[in-house]
């Protein structure tokens, strides 16, 4: 399955938006973000800093202004990852950034305007016209999945029903990676179907307004694209080679102070932040390349871009910057954690014939479909031929196979009508012949009815079957026949020419990347110096850029420290939310919940390593612990009830004074026991839910809980044995400990 197994690292190119109006509005401090396009460098200025301060440099794969164009980026940056998916191979984009930074403008942009189109739709574009302009023995198929990770958990856009079902579940195969179960994914045939995928999906997007972005993604958004090519190889046999095409668009990374959140877009941050800054720690590790164990676990947005990031894919980070002073600490931060990833190493393969290659089912269930209504037709076609009296023969050729199965549709077609007419004939014949018997007459024309029944069966059964056939084929798209831009010729060639400047400007920058490396070194290289004088000169200019660059160090140290410190303080207040939440929970638990039945929810629950979470037991009970009803009292006095009781008291003679056996009793009591039980269940299962929620949403659950045996009560005798035993589980006698660091 592999090839082209070599490792190449993450792309990271950086783009900075616009000051925004309230940003002018709030004073002419300017933008901190300084760019050079040709070198790819951004250069920060610190606003608080003292003039004398050295600025912060940083440089990466490209970079883009303020007033870069949305086509620039796509060209110079996205394009080649695009032809690579188009090839077999995984690939990825993401944007990264703090909140109205550009991130979600950069991914999808302003649909309406071509000029402000983002990746997402220029994408779209670019694969439906690579396919168009393909050659004719190409056969594809392109699916559409569109997802949100929104408080942890997976949401699939395009089920109408996503609000209300639980989040979908993160499986992996060595085939796929780690995928998403249970994903709809939608067959697209053209742009404007793939559009309508998308915009289904954002409308079901969670949005939410903060003080820093009034239509703020409150989720990371994945649309993910399928493209399967299937093209015949040298041994004549057709090749599969998927490319699974990731675009996310990350929720921002911002301050919970600044945004100006509470209640549950405060916890929305707080979830997002935990994901970010996973997803930072995989960075960090991944760049370091001596840790040996990456986090993937820790978050659902880092387990699903595991393959971007250091595995089988080849993937575009593009960090979205601010200008404006007042975000410097996090403008700052984005560059850092952007200059981590371009460390990461990948390892992209194409993916060439996979066992689950969709395109191959497609290809079988069609030639099925193709043999059944050849076989259908033939026939027809033989009926005729034998009814018109020529001979058939089948020509095995191929080209000439699909001229010859229009005829025979036509042909069996014409049988049809042919058949049709000679039985009503027939019929005609049988009515007006005086030679026959009523009798023979109707039983004549019953056949003849019957034959006609069978033929008209037969040729709605025909058509379905080429509804069929006709809808899965129209699902493949083939290379080489949707060909209305094979006429512009003059946008194609433009479209060349423009790639070809963006791989031109690419390579003179890293040239000049390259050239300012290598002076650098020639720093350490030994000069000769004619006089001394000119030596003291020499070594002074050397010295001075010496004592810049440690200053520079020393600055870096610094803000590095600073930002830990933030961070750390960050999670910390984080952290005493949730602990918060955690306490509350625990005096419902505490208050609320009989002892015996948090201990029987706790013997219940074990931990699912594959799920990386604590999960409840299923109730098995097996029919020896079945409880047995109470048998009755035999020889207690019969006791009457409470309306007979009173009615006998009065005198009147009752029909209710009926004395109850103790049987009927000892049923009623039964009930009440059932009742009592059923009622307990509920809450039983209300309190699971509650717990289950508090587990889930904590991922750093610190439960220190009383595990001794449930105690026995009159109206649970049975339970307890009925709880599974849980010595495997980590959950041992002992009690329940689960912390988690993040
Ligand atoms: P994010 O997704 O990072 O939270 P958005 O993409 O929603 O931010 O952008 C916030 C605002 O900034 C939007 O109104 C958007 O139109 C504008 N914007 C972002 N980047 C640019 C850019 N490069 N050029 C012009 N406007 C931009
Ligand atoms: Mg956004």
């Amino acid at each position: 399955m592999s090839k082209n197994k070599s490792s190449e690292s993450v792309k990271v190119v950086v783009r900075c938006r616009p000051l925004s109006r309230k940003e002018e509005s709030n004073g002419p401090a300017g933008g901190i973000v300084q760019m050079d396009l040709r070198l790819g460098q951004v250069i920060l200025r610190n606003p608080r800093a003292p003039p004398s301060e050295p600025q912060k440099t940083f440089t990466f794969d490209a970079v883009y202004d303020s007033s870069s164009k949305q086509r620039d980026l796509y060209d110079e940056s996205v394009r080649p990852l695009i032809d690579s998916v188009l090839a077999g191979f995984n690939g990825t984009i993401f944007a990264y950034g703090q909140t109205g930074t550009g991130k979600t403008y950069t991914m999808q942009g302003l649909w309406l305007d071509p000029e402000k189109q983002g990746v997402i739709p220029n994408a779209f574009d670019h694969i439906f016209t690579h396919i168009s302009r393909s050659q004719s023995d190409k056969q594809y198929l392109v699916r559409a999945s569109y997802l949100e990770i929104y408080l942890e958990e997976i949401r699939d856009l395009l089920d109408p029903n996503h609000g209300n079902t639980r989040g979908l579940e993160l499986r992996e195969s060595p085939e796929t990676g780690v995928y998403v179960q249970d994903l709809t994914s939608c067959v697209c045939k053209s742009i404007k179907e793939i559009e309508e995928v998308m915009n289904v999906g954002n409308q079901a997007r969670a949005v939410g307004a903060t003080d820093m972005n009034e239509h703020s993604s409150r989720s990371h958004a994945l649309f993910l694209i399928t493209v399967e090519c299937s093209q015949p190889g040298p041994d004549g046999r057709k090749h599969i080679r998927v490319g699974r095409l990731n675009l996310v668009d990350l929720a921002g990374s911002e301050r919970q102070a600044k945004t100006g959140v509470q209640g549950d877009r405060l916890k929305e941050a707080a979830k997002i932040n935990l994901s970010l800054s996973a997803l930072g720690n995989v960075i960090s590790a991944l760049a370091d390349g001596r840790s040996s164990h990456v986090p993937y676990r820790d978050s659902k947005l880092t387990r699903l871009l595991q393959d971007s990031l250091g595995g089988n894919a080849k993937t575009v980070m593009v960090a979205t910057l601010g200008p404006a002073p007042q975000h410097y600490d996090e403008t700052l931060t984005t560059l850092r954690y952007a200059n981590r990833a371009k460390n990461i190493q990948n390892q992209p393969r194409v993916n060439e014939d996979p066992k689950d290659a969709l395109l191959r089912e497609f290809q079988k269930e069609i030639a099925r479909l193709r043999a059944q209504l050849n076989h259908r037709r033939f026939r027809s076609k033989q009926k005729k031929e034998q009814v018109d009296g020529e001979a058939w023969e089948r020509d095995g050729d191929e080209e000439e196979e699909e001229v010859e199965e229009e005829e025979v549709e036509k042909e069996a077609e014409e049988f049809v009508k042919l058949e049709e007419q000679r039985l009503e004939k027939e019929n005609e014949a049988i009515r007006e012949d005086q030679f026959l018997l009523a009798e023979e007459k109707q039983k004549l024309l019953g056949e003849n009815e019957k034959m006609m029944g069978d033929l008209r069966k037969r040729q709605e059964a025909t058509e379905q079957l080429t509804a069929r056939y006709k809808a899965m084929e129209s699902k493949l798209l083939v290379g080489g026949k949707n060909i209305i831009d094979h006429t512009n010729e003059q946008q194609k060639m433009l479209e060349m020419k423009r790639q070809e400047i963006a791989e031109q400007t690419r390579r003179e920058r890293e040239m000049q990347q390259q050239m300012l490396i290598q002076d650098e070194e020639a720093v350490e290289l030994r000069e000769t110096f004619t006089s001394l004088q000119q030596e003291v000169e020499a070594k002074t200019k050397k010295l001075k850029k010496l004592y810049a660059k440690l200053q520079c160090t020393k600055a870096e140290i610094k803000d590095v420290n600073d930002e830990h410190v933030r961070s750390r303080q960050e999670l910390e207040q984080t952290q005493n939310e949730l602990t918060r939440e955690l306490k509350f929970k625990y005096l419902i638990i505490e208050n609320f919940i009989p002892p015996e039945e948090k201990n029987k929810i706790m013997n219940r629950l074990m931990f699912d390593p594959d799920e990386d979470e604590w999960k409840f037991k299923n109730i098995t009970r097996k029919s020896s612990q079945m409880k047995k009803r109470p048998a009755s009292a035999v020889g207690y006095k019969r006791p009457i009830s409470q309306y007979a009781r009173v009615a006998l008291s009065m005198g009147t003679r009752s029909r209710y004074r009926v004395e109850l056996p103790i049987k009927n009793i000892a049923c009623i009591t039964w009930n009440l026991i059932y009742l009592k039980s059923a009622v307990k269940y509920v809450i039983q299962l209300c309190n699971l839910a509650l717990v289950h929620i508090s587990m889930k949403a904590e991922n750093i659950m610190l439960l220190e809980l009383d595990m001794t045996p449930p105690n026995t009560s009159a109206l649970t005798d049975g339970e307890q044995n009925q709880s599974p035993t849980l010595n495997n589980s980590p959950t041992n006698n002992k009690g329940i400990c689960k912390s988690r660091s993040w």
